[in-house]
């Protein structure tokens, strides 16, 4: 069976030298395990070399979770990888922790020395100088334009911290760019923004680990306040963007909810002034080049311990946005590099959430039915204000998802998200306090250059 010449020694040893696994996700869906059965019909070339490269496993460790085929005759893909690269990383330090301490223990107790940690990075090229131009060639003006090949120089941005010229320029760019998303949006969807009002921006994939329902049911809490008479300083706009996989039917009832909120909200005259929901059509990057420029407030507010790092974090922070987020992924270094005073941080940690989903501990019936105010607001998810608008189906299904199941704790952290968004707009009130949060943001952001993750794979990794 030597087709190439090669057998099966040295073909190992060449894929120990050459090849090297990098993580980018702990969820279950993504992690593939493919029946024996499947793979012997559609790939039977490759199962004698599966078989033998698990045969080895099993000879040299007597542990079943490192195995490749598990009890169940399924081929752990991942496995393979560990066992026959030489590297293994996650995306954020995080993320590398949770591979270590617990998702994949059982290998960093064989190989120590192969994990390492390779922060997530996004190029300035696009996410800064070619979507954000004014602010590229202002910061160019203040730093100089060695920030464009060594993104770290952005932080002598912090010596303008107290220049009153600097931050009211570093506004008027921002305000600049939330005029020219409100001419976007009423071009392609024939929707009106107030660019007075606060932006909070959600864009991303449709995944309930992303709780873009808890972002929902934010909403809904607002809609009743207002209607309750406690009228917010300043109008809030909330744009939603996303897109889900086409089997995905909770993500799906999840939009539903979100286009009938911003039905309700537009129909109601005592609300609409105050508040705005706008659903991105057809969320892609180009739309992202068009929303992260405009955003005061970055929604980044994943259920801690699942989002590995996460990059539309780093996009919005290099364009003067403020975080509101949970502790998770590149989230924690984030706050890290700007501090407690420029980002917003809530919810439980990744450490409990772990510990709830080994113990079985949450369970979402308990929060709903000992709060009051928590119980309100997701009933109204069927309540006959939405449901003349909406889909019974779709509405009943997440409700009902939300109470007897919600996988990832959307009400665990509902009442502190709450809490922390309402201090959030408060303090966008501080012009002054709120333009150095968006300073030091910018100023701190050079971390994230992919030149910098880049030069890491490169100095650890490949040895190019
Ligand atoms: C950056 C980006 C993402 C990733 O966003 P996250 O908030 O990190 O999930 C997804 N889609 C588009 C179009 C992007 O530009």
């Amino acid at each position: 069976t030597q087709k190439k010449g090669f057998n099966m020694d040295t073909a190992i040893d060449v894929v120990r030298k050459t090849c090297a696994y990098t993580n980018h996700t702990i969820l279950a869906e993504a992690l593939e395990k493919w029946p024996v059965s499947y793979l012997e019909k559609v790939v039977p070339q490759l199962m004698p070399i599966i078989r033998e490269l698990d045969a080895r496993v099993r000879k040299d460790f007597h542990d079943e979770r490192v195995y490749i085929i598990d009890q169940s005759d399924r081929v752990h893909m991942a496995h393979i990888d560990i066992h026959y690269g030489y590297a293994v990383n996650g995306v954020a330090a995080l993320h590398t922790e949770i591979l270590k301490q617990s998702e994949l223990k059982p290998f960093y107790d064989l190989y120590p020395e192969k994990f390492n940690n390779k922060t997530n990075g996004i190029t300035f090229r696009r996410w800064l100088m070619h979507c954000n131009p004014k602010l590229a060639e202002y910061l160019k003006e203040l730093v100089g334009e060695t920030y464009l090949e060594d993104a770290s120089a952005l932080e002598k941005l912090l010596d303008y911290k107290d220049d009153q010229e600097v931050l009211q320029n570093l506004r008027a760019i921002k305000k600049d760019a939330k005029k020219e998303l409100k001419s976007y949006l009423l071009q392609t969807q024939g929707v009106e923004i107030d660019e007075n009002s606060v932006f909070d921006i959600q864009i991303k994939r449709l995944h309930e680990y992303k709780r873009q329902q808890m972002n929902a049911l934010y909403a809904i809490y607002k809609y009743k306040e207002i209607k309750k008479g406690k009228l917010p300083k300043r109008p809030l706009t909330m744009i939603f963007g996303a897109k889900a996989a086409p089997a995905y039917t909770i993500a799906k009832d999840i939009i539903h909810l979100i286009l009938c909120l911003q039905e309700l909200v537009e129909k109601d005259p005592q609300v609409n002034k105050y508040l705005k929901i706008v659903m991105v059509e057809n969320y892609n990057v180009t739309k992202a080049e068009k929303l992260i420029p405009a955003c005061d407030i970055s929604e980044q507010i994943s259920l801690a311990s699942k989002e590995a790092s996460g990059t539309g974090n780093m996009k919005f922070m290099l364009n003067g946005a403020v975080t509101l987020g949970t502790e998770d992924g590149a989230n924690v270094e984030i706050h890290q590099l700007v501090g407690d005073d420029n980002i917003y941080i809530f919810g439980e940690k990744s450490k409990k959430v772990i510990e709830l989903y080994d113990t079985s501990g949450y369970c979402s019936a308990d929060i709903y039915n000992s709060d009051p105010m928590i119980e309100e607001l997701v009933d109204f998810i069927i309540s006959k204000e939405l449901i003349r608008i909406g889909d019974p189906v779709n509405l009943g299904r997440l409700y009902k998802e939300i109470v007897s199941k919600d996988w990832f704790m959307t009400l665990l952290d509902l009442k502190d998200y709450i809490q922390k968004k309402e201090q959030v707009l408060e303090d966008y009130e501080d012009e002054k306090a709120w333009e150095q949060k968006m300073l030091v943001n910018i100023a701190k952001a050079g971390f994230f250059s992919s030149d910098r993750t880049i030069a890491e794979y490169n100095r650890d990794i490949w040895h190019l």
